[in-house]
């Protein structure tokens, strides 16, 4: 899950790392208060659940009040990535003098968390990372251990150079070690962490994602979530306790097992699909799964075409043959779909399939070939 960067602020402030002044506004008249409070300039930044707003248009400078209607109207409503932007962060504008990239993260191919820190923070941070990976520092930590502050001393030396600026970094990168344990998050980032002209040294941006798991123990967390700037889908496939991910291709996918659903994804696109989402129906064989895993499927306008790939291990392919009967009786399906069923009562599901004559396949290759034959016409 992630949250609004003005949230993010908050959780920073708590632990005491300092962020710029300011207040989140739906309405123009709301935003032009908070702006008067603050006193011109302000910076107008819209909140929306990902990063690159600075270069979508997203983020502006308001010297005026006549500047601060114009940009607030533009970005208010505005299309960001997918969702319109419904809130405004009102800041006081700070001329920044340095801007540096600071985050903590899991490495999953170390096994390990990490702190990552370069001195060529902004936005052009991807760039970075791509031509002179050099110029950006990790520090690797063992899972539940506490870098010493000599450790985070010398790491911090990496990216900052005049001493005062290297405490600023080791006090920021113990704090957000800190949250990132106690929140359970997977990512914290902030980039830019900028210096003022006043030589402070603030938190310009606040990235913050949570590991969905663990919600359950942080009430406080879970209620941050905008579930306006969420896909519908999503949230829908979550309530039914479906585990969905909708991606953006055309071959709706239903499948058992988180692994074999990752597999199909693999192969629509190896034989040259695109799959719609990615679907874990789960192990248990209750035939409403399927129904629900088909109605969400065809909310998805995109979707030409759905695939049904079920290895019965658990899960039976009979229950999953009635729960597509079932499903087909309940649901309008005008879209062609191809079924794929192999393992524990494969002989019954395909007897009980052909009564209705519906086509059945055995291996994955040929099912995956036929829906996006299928799915071109
Ligand atoms: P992102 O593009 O989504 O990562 O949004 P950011 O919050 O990082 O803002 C993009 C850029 O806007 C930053 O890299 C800064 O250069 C600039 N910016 C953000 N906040 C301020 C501010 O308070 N004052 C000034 N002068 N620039 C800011
Ligand atoms: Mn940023």
């Amino acid at each position: 899950m992630n949250i609004h960067e003005y949230l993010g602020a908050e959780l920073l402030r708590s632990k005491g790392i300092p962020t710029g002044s300011g207040k989140v506004a739906q309405s123009l008249d709301e935003g032009l208060k908070i702006a008067h409070e603050l006193s011109y300039p302000v910076v107008l930044k819209a909140q929306v659940l990902s990063g690159g707003r600075g270069k979508a248009g997203g983020v502006k400078i308001a010297k005026t009040e006549d500047e601060f209607r114009a940009h607030f109207q533009h970005i208010h409503g505005m299309k960001l990535k997918d969702c319109i932007v419904q809130k405004i962060f009102v800041v006081k504008a700070m001329k920044i003098l340095k801007e540096v990239y600071l985050a903590m993260t899991f490495d999953y191919s170390k096994n390990a968390l990490v702190l990552i820190g370069s001195a060529a923070g902004g936005m052009d941070i991807e760039k970075v990372a791509a031509v002179s990976p050099e110029k950006i520092h990790k520090l690797y930590l063992k899972a539940n251990t506490v870098p010493s502050e000599k450790k985070l001393r010398e790491f911090s030396q990496k990216i900052f150079q005049d001493p005062e600026d290297v405490e600023a970094g080791v006090f920021t990168f113990s704090r957000i070690h800190q949250l990132f344990l106690e929140k359970d998050c997977s990512l914290i980032e902030i980039n830019p962490f900028a210096l003022t002209d006043k030589g402070e040294w603030i938190a310009a941006d606040a990235k913050f994602t949570f590991d969905d798991n663990a919600l359950f123990r942080h009430e406080s967390v879970s209620a941050m979530r905008d579930l306006a700037m969420e896909d519908q889908d999503e949230i829908k496939a979550r309530e039914m306790n479906l585990s969905f991910v909708k991606l953006d291709g055309d071959i709706g996918c239903v499948v058992n097992g988180a692994g074999l659903a990752m597999a199909t994804l693999d192969i629509v696109k190896l034989m040259g699909g695109n799959p719609a989402n990615f679907l874990d129906v789960g192990g248990s064989s209750n035939p409403q799964k399927m129904v629900n895993a088909l109605q969400l499927i065809l909310r998805n306008p995109k979707v030409k075409g759905i695939l049904i790939n079920i290895f019965g291990g658990i899960t039976r392919c009979d229950d999953i043959a009635n729960g597509l009967i079932q499903a087909l009786s309940e649901l309008d399906m005008k879209l062609p779909y191809v079924v794929r069923l192999t393992g524990t009562n494969e002989k019954e599901a395909r007897e009980i399939l052909a009564q209705q004559k519906i086509p059945c396949f055995s291996t994955m290759r040929e099912a995956v070939t036929k829906i996006i034959e299928r799915s071109k016409n």
